[in-house]
């Protein structure tokens, strides 16, 4: 028989599939005997059920009633109970952390009566009944009742006047709570549910239902969280941190999440309840200040903190309860973090004994090395400040300030840079913070929603900045000394320090980068980003190389670690003053002007090649035969055509036009190019060959690699490969002959054309194209925003290999190539060389090597080393 609910005493971390990680998490807390109220969880599974279905399963409700009821007789009080209340919340908690993203319902079990049984049993303190009670119809009315949660603000704030909350009594409260339940009765119709336990059951269906809440959707997007997981739902008792002075709520981080510094990192609320303290609804105090407050929970705190950090071997953010002088721990999880943070930590815990250098390369991800090689401000240059708030993510960003989501979705749709400028931001900002370069508040700390959100984002955030006076209405913030910034203005902002510039500020480049270019590591994080790349590379057994078509790029390719060149690109060795020579091959008529042209062209290619090769020094290079059509190289057919038109042309000119017209194709990608031009134009093909082998002839060491594009048939291959062969005994140079597999028809038959090849590299960005039937240049502007949000993919097929499909193609290939030649090497030169996932999935299939462009290599020496640890998934969430 299905069971759904679970108590905290039986589940643990590795749960989070079923009791989400908020569940999974307070029952491991509970088992290691740390003081959480009494709760339970119902899971995930549950959730989908109740999506899919519209009801929630059957025996739900029961197991739910009877785990209550244990709940009950523990704390020997009832749900709602008049005279002594047992209050519950219901909290929302996904698989995957969604900060704020869904909902969580406080102090469920009050109504008319029981609130006075809650002030009786707390001494007489009807303030604090009161203002539970108002929190709840608060609570509720939003979330459950979808009322909008403003109509509830505006009635508080014009009760407070310039007061702040706290100063708020009793028969203010009370008159709040009959104000809230007049906006139920008008909003809704109906009078707010009095009875406790059909409270309870509304709460967790809004719960499940705030999985497909609109802006749950879009973060999960955002994060490639899936969308089928569903959430689980966590009933705990209440514990009050709204009591009085004594009591108070707060969250903190093991350490710095911005640097990794080991420390007390945290904000603390006195008197306070839930939210107040991300909400920023009041100022915090730096947790230190507890220790003044009320050292004893202090103490307990830290001791607390070590423990989860020792149990968990990793950062742990946690959210906690004071009431009246007894510490609650009511979350934890692992915490998010910097990128720089995530590298610091990560060698920290290997130092402290804590985890092994090789799980400290599976606690960092390629994305968050590709931040850390973001460029930053130039130190050098003059800047105007005008504000410093804190460091809550890092990164430089420079844009127009804008002040609502909305504008900054609308100008970044333009193609401009905008700076998202709020007071603090809610998750109904999330749109705009995906759209911009920065965001910048004026209020909230490094655990203030605008922070969380953007660091899991990877995004510059400066937050708490609370010299600027932010007016959103006017569009517009002012700053120290008259200074007025309006919509559109540009600013700069340095995630890294917190320091917010008037005007765009150049940056340069990285600390890492100058790392990978070759600096001696000189500080923490440069230190740590070196450990753990030499422990990658030695446990990698993928190899890395770049696509680079230039000596310069080879070049960098090598600083950073790249092992060969897997894709050079011959195409760029036909532009600029070359033109001509392709025009003349063109043109040429008759065998002859077709050779003279080739050979005007061969001595061109060979240069090209020696650059190249020496800049590899003896490390193999790819070198790619020429791929597009050739009227890429001609001039344009209307410039052609108006010179015609207006009697400007050139006897060549008209024959160009005459050329263009003859060439011109309703579908390039389809058409005449790749070992098509090869097998149609005589020659050509066998020029760049004896350029190669010229070139590895004056160069000692040199190791060319022959590849060519778009085959789809073994005897296409065959008959390149026969005058390639021929050429390269002639010239007395040894190089290996192989093809691309980008077309699906030589990845079906790759046993055949393997016969041909000796190697294969796949070019996944063709065959990502075919398998789909899409064009790339039109669908990705056309539709594909549009097939993210109706979910046909979680991302898009250029940017991580589609496994299901391209994939397989990859691994039939794979081996059915093998099986006809067991030495067939194998790599991959789409830019999927450089994506996370896609080489995860490289290593999965037993490729060789990858190869990307020069500045993802360190990027994909990470992952290939964190893919050769099996457990490892290709992102850490
Ligand atoms: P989120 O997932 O958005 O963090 P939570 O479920 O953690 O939402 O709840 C929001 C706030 O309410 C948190 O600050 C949490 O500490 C507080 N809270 C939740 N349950 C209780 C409880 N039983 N007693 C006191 N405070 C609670
Ligand atoms: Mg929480
Ligand atoms: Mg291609």
């Amino acid at each position: 028989m299905a069971k759904y609910v679970y108590d905290f005493t039986e589940g643990n971390k590795d749960l989070k599939d079923l009791l989400g990680g908020k569940g999974a998490n307070l029952a491991e807390m509970t088992n290691l005997g740390l003081p959480v109220p009494p709760g339970f969880t119902i899971t995930s599974e549950a959730c989908r059920h109740y999506l899919a279905e519209g009801a929630v399963p059957d025996g739900l409700e029961r197991e739910v009633a009877e785990h209550l009821t244990a709940m009950e007789k523990r704390m020997g009080k009832t749900l709602g109970q008049a005279d002594d209340p047992l209050l519950v919340s219901v909290r929302s908690g996904a698989k995957f952390s969604m900060p704020g993203m869904m909902e969580t319902v406080l102090n469920i079990g009050l109504n008319d009566e029981s609130v006075h049984g809650l002030a009786k049993q707390a001494g007489g303190n009807d303030r604090f009944a009161w203002d539970s009670y108002r929190r709840l119809i608060q609570m509720f009315g939003k979330t459950v009742l979808d009322i909008d949660g403003e109509l509830f603000e505006q009635a508080l704030e014009s009760l407070k006047g310039d007061r702040q909350d706290t100063d708020l009594g009793a028969a203010e409260l009370q008159g709040l709570v009959e104000t809230f339940k007049g906006i139920v009765r008008d909003q809704t119709g109906k009078d707010f549910p009095a009875d406790p336990r059909e409270q309870m059951r509304l709460a967790v269906m809004a719960v499940f239902d705030s999985w497909n809440a609109p802006r749950a959707i879009l973060y999960r997007r955002q994060e490639r969280i899936p969308a089928d997981l569903g959430t689980a739902v966590n009933i705990v008792a209440m514990v009050f941190g709204n009591v009085g002075n004594d009591s108070g709520t707060g969250v903190a981080f093991t350490r710095d999440p911005g640097s990794g510094q080991q420390g007390i990192y945290g904000d603390y609320l006195q008197n306070a309840q839930g939210e107040d303290v991300v909400a920023g609804i009041r100022n915090t105090i730096p947790l230190q200040e507890l220790e003044r407050l009320d050292k004893s929970s202090y103490d307990e705190l830290l001791r607390i903190m070590e423990t989860l950090e020792n149990h968990y071997r990793d950062l742990c953010d946690i959210e906690f309860t004071i009431e009246r002088g007894k510490l609650w721990m009511l979350q934890t999880r692992v915490g998010k973090r910097t990128a720089a943070a995530a590298f610091c930590i990560a060698t920290q815990l290997v130092d402290q004994g804590l985890i092994t250098l090789d799980e400290a390369v599976t606690r960092v991800t390629g994305d968050q090395l590709a931040q850390l090689m973001f460029p930053r401000f130039d130190s050098g240059t003059e800047k105007k400040k005008i504000a410093k708030g804190m460091n809550a993510s890092p990164g430089a960003a420079v844009g127009k300030v804008v002040f609502s989501s909305e504008r900054a979705v609308e100008l970044a749709g333009q193609g401009e840079d905008v700076i998202l400028v709020r007071r603090e931001t809610n998750p109904d900002d999330l749109s705009g913070m995906i759209a911009a370069r920065g965001i910048l508040t004026s209020r909230g700390g490094k655990t203030s929603h605008a922070a969380v959100v953007a660091r899991g984002m990877g995004k510059t955030c400066v937050c708490g900045a609370e010299e600027l006076e932010v007016s959103i209405g006017e569009r517009r913030f002012t700053a120290p000394g008259d200074i007025v910034v309006n919509e559109g203005d540009l600013i700069s902002i340095d995630g890294t320090t917190g320091e917010v510039f008037l005007g765009e500020v150049p940056v340069v480049d990285s600390a890492v980068v100058e790392y990978f270019e070759g600096r001696e590591p000189d500080d923490d994080l440069v230190r740590a980003v070196d450990r753990i790349m030499r422990r990658a590379d030695e446990v990698r057994r993928l190899g890395v190389r770049a696509n680079a078509d230039t000596p310069d790029d080879a070049a960098r390719a090598r600083r950073f670690g790249g092992e060969g060149i897997g894709l050079c690109r011959t195409e760029h060795m036909f532009l600029g003053e070359r033109r001509q020579l392709v025009e003349d091959l063109v043109l040429a008529s008759g065998d002859e002007e077709r050779q003279a042209a080739l050979d005007a062209l061969e001595p061109l290619q060979k240069a090209d090649f020696v650059g190249i090769f020496q800049a590899m020094e003896g490390q193999p290079v790819t070198v790619r035969l020429i791929d597009p059509p050739l009227h890429e190289f001609l001039p344009d057919l209307t410039d052609l055509s108006v010179k015609v038109a207006t009697g400007d042309a050139t006897d060549k000119d008209r024959k160009l036009l005459g050329a263009v017209k003859r060439l011109h194709e309703q579908n390039p990608m389809l058409g005449l190019r790749g070992v098509r031009l090869g097998l149609v134009i005589p020659g050509l093909f066998a020029m760049q060959v004896r350029a190669i082998a010229q070139a590895a002839k004056e160069v000692p060491g040199a190791k060319p690699e022959i590849m060519i594009p778009l085959v789809a048939a073994v005897q296409e291959l065959e008959a390149v490969r026969e005058e390639a062969a021929g050429i390269l005994a002639d010239l007395g140079v040894e190089a290996l002959i192989g093809t691309m597999i980008e077309t699906p028809r030589a990845a079906l038959t790759a046993g055949q054309v393997a016969e041909a090849a000796q190697f294969f590299s796949f070019g996944t960005n063709d065959l990502t194209q075919m398998t789909w039937g899409f064009s790339r240049d039109d669908v990705e502007a056309a539709f594909f925003s549009r097939y993210l949000e109706l979910g046909m993919f979680g991302v898009s097929p250029f940017e991580t290999l589609d496994r299901d499909g391209v994939g397989r193609l990859v691994t039939i290939a794979v081996e059915e190539g093998r099986a006809a030649r067991p030495d067939l090497k194998l790599g991959i030169c789409g830019e999927h060389g450089g994506d996370p996932d896609s080489v995860h999935f490289c290593h999965q299939a037993g490729l060789d090597y990858v190869s990307c462009s020069p500045f993802r290599i360190p990027v994909a020496r990470l992952e290939a080393g964190r893919a050769a640890f099996a457990e490892c998934d290709s992102d850490t969430r």
